[in-house]
């Protein structure tokens, strides 16, 4: 599914990752091959065990009670068909949850519909149907939208009120009448109305409670997520993010066979601002300096405070000329920004050196990189800090690079 970890002894938990992450096609997919299968049980069990565990069915008396569960799995088929179709068009792409809203909503409304279904032959306001309706409200609610989830449950409850009071058109006969042998009075208008409003308000007092608990569970479940991949003194991606994130880039331009670049930044003699001003100042610039680095780069580029005082740019589908003109724009702005202290006083200036390394194809190694930013990095500071050095791309591997193979000082 959408995202692994390489556990080991855990092969199937691994293998299914966690459903939260899931892809919205593999939510639809697994919903599909739930109604699929509990279809199947439900049929056999009406030919094998008159109809248990669900309801002592008499088949004489309902006969078109298989037929139309197994007509009605025809739209269940065809979204599992949708469904694997979209899985393949998001393989490998897990930057695109929000492909497949319709499959989405498909689903959900079919779930409400069929599982409405499956209550009125089992009986309406019986507890199959409820059993079934709570659990997929939750897992609605867990799975998919939250609104998309509620119109799921008006849907249901619509269906079933409206079922149980049209009864006599439909073609199958309530629980009173197919249960051989017992006498159930049939239900009045007057009672099923009464009936579906006390449960309707107690179901949405339970699903209230659940969707809260869940909400706050979520809330958190973010929160957490937001502080592990998060620098908190500069609010950018973190060193282990960023890691990821450039592993991800590099394996994409392997594939396709774009270009990768990357830069590592590191403030120019930062220790003397600390020493000068001290660590509370020290801070401030740090924190402007990445406000300066974001806004310079584009949307798809990720900026990362690497180490201390260094930052990481990943900066995708660009080659070294590219990359340079991006470092450059980088250092200009630092070093023509004063950068006010809210504790009054002198601005502070800063410059920065860089390394720049970039790769194509299959020579896009992230070690491999990584090292060579970090050797021209090293170049920067030598030619005398506050300019950008670039690194010559591996031997044989595109012909952007060569342009820039010297040390660009400026
Ligand atoms: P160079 O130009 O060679 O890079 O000199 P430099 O002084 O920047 O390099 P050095 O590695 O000697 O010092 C880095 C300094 O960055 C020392 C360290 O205290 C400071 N530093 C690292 N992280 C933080 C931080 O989070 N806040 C503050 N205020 N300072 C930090
Ligand atoms: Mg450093
Ligand atoms: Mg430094």
């Amino acid at each position: 599914m959408a995202e692994t970890r390489q556990t080991p002894g855990r092969p199937w938990r691994v293998r299914l990752g966690n459903p939260l992450s899931w892809s919205l096609a593999d939510r639809c997919l697994t919903a599909s091959i739930i109604v699929t299968v509990a279809s199947a049980i439900f049929v056999a069990s009406l030919y094998l065990g008159d109809g248990w565990p669900f309801v002592a069915f008499d088949l004489e008396h309902a006969p078109l009670v298989p037929v139309v569960s197994l007509v009605h799995l025809t739209p269940w088929l065809v979204l599992l068909g949708l469904s694997l179709r979209a899985r393949r068009r998001t393989r490998g792409r897990p930057g695109e949850p929000a492909r497949g809203a319709g499959l989405a909503v498909a689903t959900v409304l079919l779930f409400a519909e069929t599982l409405a279904l499956f209550t009125l032959v089992t009986g309406p306001f019986a507890s199959p149907g409820w059993i079934g309706f709570l659990g997929g409200a939750v897992v609605g609610y867990l799975m998919f939208d939250r609104r998309l989830a509620r119109a799921g449950v008006v849907l249901y409850v619509s269906l079933v009120t409206v079922g149980a009071l049209l009864e006599k058109a439909r073609p199958w006969r309530w629980i009173d009448d197919v249960l051989p042998g017992h006498d159930y009075p049939r239900w009045s208008t007057s009672a099923i109305v009464g009936h579906a409003i006390a449960s309707t308000a107690l179901l949405a007092l339970v699903l209230t409670l659940i969707a809260f608990v869940i909400d706050r569970w979520r809330d958190r479940e973010a929160r957490y997520q937001h502080l592990a991949r998060t620098d908190h003194l500069t609010a950018l991606t973190n060193r282990r993010t960023f890691l990821e994130l450039a592993g991800r880039e590099l394996a994409r331009a392997r594939r396709y066979d774009e270009a990768i670049a990357i830069v590592i930044v590191d403030l120019d003699h930062f220790k003397r601002v600390n020493d000068q001003h001290g660590h509370l100042v020290g801070d401030r610039v740090l924190a402007r300096a990445a406000e300066i680095f974001a806004a310079t780069v584009r949307d798809v580029d990720v900026v990362a405070r690497y180490g201390g005082e260094e930052f990481g740019i990943l900066l995708p589908a660009t080659d070294a000329a590219g990359a340079h003109e991006v470092a450059e724009r980088c250092r200009r702005r630092l070093a023509t920004t004063a950068i006010e202290l809210d504790t009054g006083g002198a601005p502070v200036h800063i410059t920065a050196s860089l390394g720049v390394a970039s790769a194509r194809g299959a020579s896009a190694q992230l070690e491999d990189l990584l090292r060579r930013a970090d050797q021209a990095l090293y170049r920067a500071k030598a030619a005398g800090r506050d300019c950008t050095a670039v690194d010559g791309d591996q031997p044989g591997a595109g012909a952007d690079d060569a342009a820039a193979a010297a040390p660009a000082t400026t």
